[in-house]
């Protein structure tokens, strides 16, 4: 990296004792945050900033729906830090540049974050470290956003995991990941002590962008009323809604997580993808309602850990395969003989037109709400991959920009995993078959009825393809491919 990077250097003499920098990213809650937990612990003035960062090289321009979800969760943790007497900084501009003028505006003696674990965040956030830390300001990086480590879990031959059972098993042979972090009781805000520099600003009086200049909402059209419909971003809605599934739905989340008309799965997947609630808090208060239960309903609390643990796994990929959502996982994916492109089907399967009753039902809840359910994610991907002979990287930037949960780790992940091209993923000859998925997971077509209304009319578009044919043409290209590693 050159030039933003070099600028967090120029920052001004040290301040030992000046005011804490708080640099909120994937982290949006104040509870168990151990970056906050430290900078109040270092007992000087803090300040939170977020900054949006859509000029450092590599970083993923985000989707539309995580966008407007940004939006929400800022304006949600604006709030909740204003009640504690803090503030929330925004900023925009390419890191290095914004931490070191922040840096710099405020005298600051320390910086303080959770780590992100894309290879283009790392980088930012390496440079940027050793920046602050040249120019004698204190820089320090904690664990926040994932149980375990992606570097500390390793093969007993010291290689990274690629099958998720064994990795699981490493990650939980050892102690439990920690206990949660509380919030904190307050925040200091006091004004500058600096007297050398009363030109200086001071947490109280720091610039901050508005919010609405950044144009994180669709405006012409709006088309998020959906979205605001299904989703209340934010810390304080993520922890009701976890206390909610761990009450109602936990004990049933073993045999009907396949169910996408019975609401039983979290719904938290937004949530922890923006951080307004950490994997340790799910951890530990799952842990404490599985002491409750027996047989199986004790099952399905250690079921849902596990599911959480898929999420580290995708990370635990994404650490050592940084070009997860563009490069197969296995190379010999490459040769797959991807038929020239039908806008035509791609745009069916993306509007939910397919004729496939839960395919389009998918695709339909996944525009209205900027989500889908998980079973339903498998399918519409499969469909497109191995019924439409669509490159998995175009369905992963479809999902990538309507999904609220899009996730750097777990969307390329899940896309390489149905496509079998992915870490211990499905095999290349699995191909699902919508309408026995339909009739197996949904089978009083509820979940087709809420999404496509007009399912069963004459109004509801004929089958794109045909299953048979298309299935053989895909095994057949698979051929081409299966023994590759
Ligand atoms: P629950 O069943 O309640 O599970 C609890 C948590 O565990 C989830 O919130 C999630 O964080 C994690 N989790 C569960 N299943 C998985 C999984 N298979 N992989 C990784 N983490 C998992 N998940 C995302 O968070 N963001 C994505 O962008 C995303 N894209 C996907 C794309 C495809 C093609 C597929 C097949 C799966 C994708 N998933 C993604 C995984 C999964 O579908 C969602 O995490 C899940 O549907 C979220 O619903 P929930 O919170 O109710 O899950």
């Amino acid at each position: 990296m050159t030039g933003a990077g070099g600028s967090a250097a120029q920052t001004g003499p040290a301040h030992p004792d000046g005011p804490s920098l708080v640099w909120l990213r994937d982290d949006l809650r104040l509870g168990d945050n151990p970056a906050l937990t430290a900078a109040v612990e270092r007992d000087r003035p803090l300040t939170l900033v977020y900054l949006l960062d859509e000029t450092s090289p590599g970083i993923r321009p985000l989707g539309g729906a995580a966008r407007w979800w940004l939006h929400q969760s800022l304006v949600s943790l604006a709030a909740d830090t204003a009640a504690l007497g803090g503030r929330l900084v925004l900023r925009r501009g390419a890191a290095a540049t914004v931490i070191a003028e922040l840096v710099d505006e405020l005298g600051a003696g320390a910086v303080f974050w959770n780590r992100r674990y894309g290879e283009a965040e790392r980088d930012v956030d390496t440079q940027i470290k050793a920046s602050l830390t040249e120019a004698g300001i204190v820089a320090h990086s904690f664990a926040g956003s994932l149980l375990f480590e992606p570097w500390t879990i390793r093969t007993g031959g010291g290689t990274p995991y690629t099958v998720f059972t064994p990795f699981w098993r490493a990650c939980t042979a050892g102690p439990p990941p920690r206990t949660p972090y509380p919030a904190p009781a307050s925040l200091d805000l006091p004004g500058d002590t600096d007297a050398a520099s009363p030109a200086r600003s001071t947490p109280a009086t720091l610039p901050s962008d508005d919010l609405d200049s950044w144009e994180l909402e669709p405006r012409h059209p709006d088309w998020a009323d959906g979205l605001r419909e299904a989703w209340t971003p934010g810390e304080g809605a993520a922890q009701q809604l976890l206390a909610a599934f761990l009450d109602d739905a936990l004990p049933r989340y073993g045999t009907e997580r396949d169910l996408p008309a019975q609401q039983a799965t979290s719904r938290l997947s937004p949530y922890l993808r923006w951080g307004e609630i950490s994997p340790h808090q799910i951890w530990h208060a799952t842990d404490v309602a599985r002491r409750g239960l027996t047989g199986a309903a004790a099952s399905s609390a250690t079921r849902f850990l596990t599911e959480v643990g898929w999420r580290e796994f995708a990370y635990h990929v994404l650490f050592h395969a940084p070009d997860l959502a563009t490069a197969n996982l296995r190379p010999g994916f490459d040769a797959f003989p991807w038929p020239p492109l039908d806008e035509r089907a791609l745009q069916a399967w993306r509007q939910g037109r397919t004729g496939f009753r839960l395919v389009d039902a998918g695709m339909r809840e996944l525009w209205r709400t900027g989500s889908m359910h998980n079973r339903v994610r498998m399918v519409t991907a499969s469909f497109l991959i191995k019924n439409l002979l669509i490159d998995w990287r175009l369905g992963e930037q479809w999902f990538w920009d309507t999904l609220v949960d899009a996730d750097p780790a777990s969307n390329p992940f899940g896309w390489q995993w149905v496509a079998g091209s992915g870490a211990d993923a499905a095999p290349y000859f699995r191909v699902f078959n919508p309408e026995l998925q339909a009739a197996k997971f949904d089978p009083a077509n509820e979940y087709v009825r809420q999404n496509v209304p007009e399912w069963g009319t004459g109004a509801y578009p004929q089958p794109i393809v045909d299953l048979g044919e298309t299935r053989r043409a895909a095994l057949a290209a698979y051929e081409q491919v299966k023994n590759s590693r």
